[in-house]
């Protein structure tokens, strides 16, 4: 190198460090700050993973399934035929649309849904807590259900709001064993229709919102989502009022949804389990709690294989692969698809195939009237 190069080097190396210094915000955005520079902040630090190890990427289900948690309002039909070439690019065979509603609306969704592609959807009713305070309520609801199986209906979906904000006009809260809907629950019973049903949320959202949260992003993400004991009952009254209520009505078949929140507990989901032999839960939106724990979620979904069906919550059909990878590889420390829902990365813990199946379809089968004949039906 002679000595003009030698200078060329030298002042370009000097362009580079003060470019370094002086990085722009954009790349300060990128997580291309230096090393030597300020301490990031948790978001700004993106460390790529620098494991070399095997990867497994299924974009389709190994087997047919059915998505026993996803939610469609009101559909249109171009809509659904969208959805239905969706569907068959991950071998989704059956959607449960639990956001049916009642009356006339769930008329109108099962037309859309059902009426044009009779053996691919299923949907559940919903309540209207619009009479909650005129009396006699529960029969009331009770017999709008009846109606709603009659016309096409196939299952009944609690959502959250029940037993955390739903309240009378007089302002008391209402419980979630409240015995006002005794009516609703015995008529899912004589129907053998299953009820999905979302009670409390992360115990984390429960807990205050500080550095040690599991869930500091998403509570920063979404305020709204904190659940402080000022406003909300205790997530362990909820849990309470909820076991009471699967205890009081044994022949009515309830799916607690999102692994019923003890997903990091699973021990005690399976106490649940042993002592409520007409509970069932879904997986949807709690993947990421399988997968920090793969050896206990491959022994615990083994063992409770009968009570465990697949789900996936908010529709995306780029989501699911994650579900795929998880239950059918044993890929290691991968990213999940929502970063504020885990703070950490995943692992396939591969169940069995005969598990598997369970988990896909066969629980489904089981559990919701009329969809054994969709199935077979659809998969002709
Ligand atoms: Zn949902």
């Amino acid at each position: 190198m002679n000595l003009r190069n030698r200078v060329f080097t030298l002042g370009a190396i000097t362009l580079v460090a003060m470019a370094t210094l002086e990085r722009p915000a954009w790349a300060k955005a990128q997580g291309q700050a230096d090393a030597a520079g300020r301490v990031p902040t948790v978001e700004e630090y993106q460390p790529r993973s620098t494991l070399v190890t095997g990867e497994h990427k299924p974009e389709r289900a190994k087997y047919p399934f059915v998505d026993i948690h996803s939610h469609h309002w009101n559909p249109t039909a171009e809509r659904v035929d969208q959805l239905v070439k969706e569907m068959d690019s991950i071998n989704l065979r059956v959607l449960v649309n639990l956001s049916g509603g009642t009356g006339e609306s769930l008329k109108k969704t099962l037309a859309v849904m059902k009426g044009r592609y009779p053996n691919r959807f299923v949907v559940f009713a919903n309540l209207s807590y619009d009479d909650l305070n005129t009396q006699g309520y529960g029969k009331r609801a009770a017999a709008r259900l009846e109606q709603d199986v009659r016309n096409g209906a196939q299952g009944l979906k609690i959502f959250k709001n029940y037993g955390m904000e739903l309240k009378y006009a007089n302002g008391e809260r209402v419980h979630v064993d409240d015995p006002e809907f005794d009516p609703v629950w015995e008529k899912c019973a004589e129907l053998k229709i299953p009820v999905l049903i979302h009670i409390a949320e992360p115990s984390a959202f429960f807990e205050p919102w500080d550095y040690r949260n599991e869930r500091w992003e998403e509570l920063r993400e979404f305020p709204q989502r904190a659940r402080p004991p000022s406003k909300y009952p205790t997530f362990e009254t909820l849990v309470a009022e909820r076991n009471r209520l699967f205890a009081k009505h044994p022949r009515t078949n309830f799916i607690a949804a999102h692994l019923a929140f003890h997903g990091n507990d699973l021990e005690r989901l399976g106490k649940l389990f042993d002592s409520q032999p007409n509970v069932y839960v879904d997986i949807a939106a709690v993947l990421a709690e399988l997968g920090r724990q793969p050896y206990s979620a491959h022994d615990f979904l083994v063992k409770y294989q009968d009570r465990v069906l697949m789900g996936k919550d908010i529709y995306d059909v780029n989501e699911y692969k994650w579900y795929f990878r998880a239950l059918e590889t044993r890929d290691e420390y991968f990213e999940y698809y929502r970063k504020r829902h885990a703070f950490w990365r995943i692992y396939g813990f591969q169940v069995p195939d005969e598990v598997l199946q369970k988990i896909y379809y066969g629980n489904a089968l089981k559990l919701v009237p009329g969809l054994e004949q969709q199935w077979r039906a659809a998969g002709q």
